[in-house]
């Protein structure tokens, strides 16, 4: 995908399948998101290991599927061992990137200078990028949430960043793939917050998408979703099940 002029449509609902799926898993979820996806209004996108990228690329050309990848390096190229380049996510066919997902952050050791140097290669490569952001549960008891989210804020969204080229993802740590979820009143402070933080940056952080993720599954997704300043969801485990995935979507109000 190229870079688009305006803020991806909501809702924004995105499925990250993490380090989960061979060939044919992902090509069979693919075909049966392919099957719901006729007609849709918000924006969908899924995050397949690089393995399965320009697979699952190929099965959902035409349906309007994000596809992205789960990570990128700052560099076009060169002596990276294991590494991929946003120009080589393109070429395999994603139109999007998850960057400093927690399972990045805090188990590989990324910081916020290197998550925003990534940000700033991808949205160069005409990558949309979905930034991470969010507390650790010792931070969140220590009522340092806000502080958190101002310093991973300040530190990796990069200068080019606008409505139509990036979405944040607020995802605390403690409650992404534990079950566990702050109080919808906890969501919707955390986000006004966020949505004021952006308004202060960028001319036009009023539009930027803002999507909540941890523990979001077809119960809750609805009312999470209903918050103000929440403009859709990144999932992990409830993305792997494409009925289920489906059903976050459309308790969103996609389809
Ligand atoms: C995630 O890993 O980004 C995530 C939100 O996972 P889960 O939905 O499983 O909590």
């Amino acid at each position: 995908m190229s870079e688009t002029k305006k803020a991806p449509a909501r809702p924004v609902v995105l499925g990250n399948w993490k380090m989960n799926g061979l060939r044919a898993d992902g090509l069979k979820l693919a075909g049966e998101l392919a099957e719901r996806a006729a007609r849709l209004t918000g924006t969908l996108g899924v995050f397949p290991p690089a393995t399965l990228l320009a697979g699952v690329a190929s099965r959902l050309a035409g349906t309007g599927i994000v596809v992205g990848g789960q990570d990128a390096h700052f560099e076009e190229g060169g002596a990276f061992t294991g590494s991929i380049s946003p120009a080589m996510l393109k070429d395999a066919g994603a139109g999007a990137v998850i960057l400093g997902h927690s399972e990045r952050r805090h188990g590989l050791g990324e910081d916020d200078a290197l998550v925003q140097k990534k940000a700033a290669a991808s949205l160069k490569a005409g990558l949309l990028v979905t930034l991470c952001i969010g507390e650790t549960e010792a931070e969140y008891d220590a009522g340092r949430t806000i502080e958190v989210l101002e310093r991973q804020v300040a530190g990796s969204l990069p200068a080019r960043a606008t409505a139509a080229n990036l979405v944040v993802a607020y995802e605390p740590v403690w409650a992404i793939g534990t079950g566990r979820t702050p109080s919808t009143d906890k969501i919707g402070t955390v986000h006004a917050r966020l949505r004021a933080m952006l308004e202060e940056r960028l001319e036009d952080g009023a539009d930027m998408a803002l999507l909540y993720g941890g523990s979001v599954k077809p119960g809750n997704a609805a009312e999470i979703m209903a918050l103000p300043n929440v403009d859709g969801v990144l999932i992990g485990g409830a993305c792997l099940e494409a009925e289920s995935f489906w059903r976050i979507y459309t308790a969103g109000g996609g389809a």
